[in-house]
């Protein structure tokens, strides 16, 4: 199933959708399944630990629902309100090799491939869907794209093995790890508003299949820049899970944005981003100035 978040107009209250042969679905009663919020709220997404419920309620809604062309939805990211954000550096071997080569940009500060650099965490204040847009700041400074595959947790997860650690996701979606390059902390030149991308959909874990063999794509007007295969990863999905909870609990809606591959680069305002992930789909996402 993909289940998604989307608007038609602009500023227009988000609908819950549900993605099948090209129509997005208004599945928003669906939302009914879900447990009364209550304060203080239970850590991680409401809608993303009741996923089971949810989506019951929307097969059921499915038949009657209205209906629009994927084209004319807005799409915002398909999670809601994730607790955190954790990143993998320098995941696929060809990358390693690019930051390795030019140290001006990637700064020495950063050393290794991903066993020796550990995770990072973006805010989830950066997280946008891909209607939304990229808006650049400080202009003056690099920043650049990072495609990669999404994953989104669906059950709480402490301290969980590599071989049950995929029982945890719920399912994936396409990323943009966006980048202002730099030597400060990545969890600060990673974290500015619009700079985590997410969608255009949640495709849930049963409908992938094996999302270790998928390709991954990123144009940006029009010119290939980022091309790979997610078995490229040097650690895998599975061990990222493992290796994150052995540090911390993951939520239901905690995103993990799984690395990225050569090709990584600048952005400008007006250029156009088309990312595709196998089995997933693809996404449009366009880069703005971000007003001063
Ligand atoms: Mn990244």
């Amino acid at each position: 199933m993909k289940i998604c978040w989307y608007t038609q107009e602009q500023r227009e209250e988000a609908q819950l959708g549900a993605v099948v042969d090209g129509r997005v679905y208004d599945v928003s009663a669906a939302l009914q399944a879900l447990p009364p919020a209550r304060y203080p709220a239970l850590p991680g997404d409401l809608l993303l630990a009741n996923l089971d419920l949810v989506r019951v309620a929307i097969n059921q809604l499915l038949p009657g629902a209205a209906s629009i062309p994927v084209e004319r939805a807005r799409f915002l990211s398909p999670v809601a309100n994730p607790g955190k954000i954790i990143g993998v550096p320098v995941n696929y071997a060809d990358h390693v090799a690019e930051a390795n080569a030019d140290q001006a940009t990637f700064t020495d500060r950063y050393k290794g491939e991903v066993r020796e650099q550990g995770l990072f965490l973006k805010a989830a204040s950066s997280l946008v869907g891909p209607s939304e847009g990229v808006a650049l700041r400080f202009r003056q400074r690099l920043s650049h794209h990072e495609m990669e595959l999404g994953v989104v947790i669906g059950k709480t997860a402490a301290k969980v093995s590599v071989e049950e650690a995929l029982d945890y996701v719920a399912g994936y979606a396409i990323a943009l790890d966006m980048t202002v390059r730099g030597p400060e902390d990545r969890s600060l030149r990673k974290s500015v508003d619009s700079y985590a991308v997410l969608g255009p959909w949640l495709v849930t874990a049963d409908a992938v299949g094996d999302a270790q063999k998928l390709d991954i794509r990123l144009a940006v007007n029009g010119e290939v820049r980022q091309q790979a295969n997610t078995a490229e990863m040097i650690i895998g999905i599975a061990e990222q899970i493992a290796w994150a909870s052995s540090y911390y609990t993951l939520y239901p809606g905690d995103i993990i944005m799984s690395g990225t591959c050569a090709g990584v680069g600048q952005v400008l305002p007006g250029d156009v981003m088309e990312c595709e992930i196998a089995g997933i789909g693809a996404m449009r996402v366009d880069v703005r100035a971000a007003q001063d």
